[in-house]
């Protein structure tokens, strides 16, 4: 076998396509966490309208099974080396391609992991077009007010109707001035809950189309650590090709750049499987990694 590609959202099925169709063999492991996998649609994906993670997903699945990738649904507990390769779930393979993706720490306020991917979401240029003129939230993340700044200043621009709702923090005169020119609304209470816009500590509630959160996000395997690679700031450290620190191991996606939007993360992967049968070339003609 080639390479191991585990991770089987968007951008492993991505690398697993590019490799299959360099005719490389491939095995590919998954275990349904995909990151919007609580999100009914994929919005922002060229060519994807309308369509759900899940079954996105699924025709990706379909496209890869045709150029002969395996696919095996459950999750990669660890990986060896033997020799020059790796050994991945009892198999020899001369590459391995993480991509594990991340998970999102979500604020600890009441009512938003119940609502997380329908009426609580983080990201504007995923979620924004469809809520567009609307009355939004952004719910702070407390003690990181810059961070609940600049979310609000981004979301301002999809609507004229959005509230900042710090739930406990204080602004800057900057801040303020900042958000007053984008025309973002400030709330400083604490926030009780979240449930169709927000509910203050005092009683008072704010109806809104949605609630934008600020996340903490983390890998969601610590498989790129355990072989070695450097990891900094939450992400694996790659150089152009996908390449870690650690020969053999790549990283695409959002393993290795936790910004990207879906489709971004299938392109890096593309970009970067095909580096990888590049340097699987090289070693076939004989180089070394
Ligand atoms: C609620 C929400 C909605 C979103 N909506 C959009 C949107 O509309 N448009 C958009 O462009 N972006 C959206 N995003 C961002 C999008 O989800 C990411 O850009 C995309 O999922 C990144 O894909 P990825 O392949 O890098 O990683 P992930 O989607 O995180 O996938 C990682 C995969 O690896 C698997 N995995 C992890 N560890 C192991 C292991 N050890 N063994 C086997 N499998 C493993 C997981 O099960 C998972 O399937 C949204 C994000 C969230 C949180």
């Amino acid at each position: 076998m080639d390479v191991a590609v585990i991770g089987g959202s968007v951008a492993g099925l991505q690398a697993a396509l590019t490799l299959g169709r360099a005719r490389r063999q491939v095995l590919l492991f998954d275990d349904g966490r995909a990151r919007n996998r609580a999100a009914s649609h994929v919005h922002n994906y060229l060519g994807a309208l309308e369509v759900s993670p899940d079954e996105l997903l699924a025709r990706g699945r379909q496209q890869v099974a045709e150029y002969g990738v395996e696919v095996r649904d459950h999750r990669v507990e660890d990986v060896s080396f033997e020799d020059d390769g790796f050994v991945v779930d009892g198999v020899r393979v001369r590459a391995v391609v993480l991509a594990t993706g991340l998970w999102d720490e979500l604020p600890d306020v009441p009512g938003v992991a119940d609502g997380w991917g329908q009426s609580v979401v983080a990201c504007p240029h995923c979620h924004g077009w469809e809520v567009r003129d609307q009355p939004l939230v952004q719910l702070g993340l407390r003690g990181a007010p810059d961070r609940s700044v600049a979310r609000a200043l981004l979301l301002s621009r999809w609507s004229d109707d959005v509230v900042l709702c710090t739930d406990g923090d204080a602004l800057t005169g900057t801040q303020l001035d900042r958000l007053t020119v984008a025309g973002v609304k400030v709330r400083t209470e604490r926030v009780a809950a979240v449930a169709s816009g927000v509910r203050f500590v005092g009683g008072e509630s704010l109806a809104a189309w949605r609630v934008f959160v600020v996340v903490r996000q983390h890998q969601q395997s610590d498989l790129a650590e355990r072989l070695g690679c450097q990891v900094t700031d939450g992400a694996v450290v790659v150089d152009e090709g996908g390449r870690t620190t650690v020969p053999g191991v790549y990283a695409v996606g959002t393993t290795a750049a936790p910004t990207l939007l879906a489709i971004g993360a299938a392109g890096h992967a593309s970009t970067v499987a095909v580096a990888v049968h590049g340097d699987l070339l090289e070693s076939d003609l004989g180089g070394g990694w």
